[in-house]
């Protein structure tokens, strides 16, 4: 038995770069959920509190926090509540929501199989995009979401969901329909259901867009 401290933390390093070369060998690039984050999305909601960080507070009824499964293989993140999602506390439950609900179902997948989220969780003044101070306020917890759910997929909704989780400020149009990552989980931005609803021929481009992450999530899903 080594009883030097010193030497035992070097032979634990060198053990654990082994395991890591062992599980990249296997084609495991990305750490296991488990150790992705030890905090619960109850308790990041919980730290979020009664939120007044930005004013967006001072105009809502309702935080949407986000709602679906813990464990989900895909999170959607879009932009901010709108109108009945302020009222109901719930992301994506207005006409932009029936419309998501359909692109959920039509990739085999249901509401409660998949996370929903928003950027912020506050619904913007007469719905408009969230300024970049409301963004950065609300960033560090849609971080937490991410880091806990450790999803295999994440499809952004709109420019704005976009172009935060990709630090871009390039248009959706040419962000979509290419896998980017976001700390090593693949992103697949599309377009808003509520811009969908506005202009549908642009519908067969969001459903290449799901046939994508589809084939990206496998038969593991
Ligand atoms: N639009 C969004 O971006 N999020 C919602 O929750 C509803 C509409």
């Amino acid at each position: 038995m080594n009883s030097d401290p010193r030497t035992e933390l070097l032979a634990l390093v060198s053990q654990l770069k082994r395991y890591v070369y062992y599980q990249k060998g296997l084609g495991l690039e990305r750490f296991p959920r488990s150790t992705a984050s030890s905090q619960s999305l109850a308790a990041v909601r919980e730290e979020l509190g009664d939120c007044h960080r930005c004013r967006l507070s001072g105009t809502r009824k309702n935080i949407v926090f986000g709602e679906g499964d813990e464990k989900a293989c895909l999170v959607f993140v879009g932009e901010g509540p709108g109108h009945e999602e302020d009222f109901q506390g719930r992301p994506f439950v207005g006409k932009a929501g029936q419309l998501l609900n359909k692109i959920i179902s039509a990739i085999g997948m249901t509401r409660d199989g998949v996370y929903i989220t928003n950027v912020v969780k506050c619904r913007p003044p007469r719905n408009r995009t969230p300024l970049p101070d409301e963004i950065a306020c609300c960033y560090p917890f849609l971080v937490k979401q991410l880091r806990i759910i450790r999803p295999r997929v994440i499809c952004t909704l709109g420019t704005a969901a976009a172009q935060t989780l990709l630090r871009s400020d390039a248009g959706i149009t040419t962000l979509r329909g290419t896998l980017r990552s976001w700390e090593g989980i693949p992103v697949m931005p599309t377009f808003h259901p509520a811009y969908l609803l506005r202009n549908p021929e642009r519908k067969r481009e969001t459903w290449d867009d799901m046939k994508a992450i589809q084939k990206e999530l496998g038969d593991g899903s």
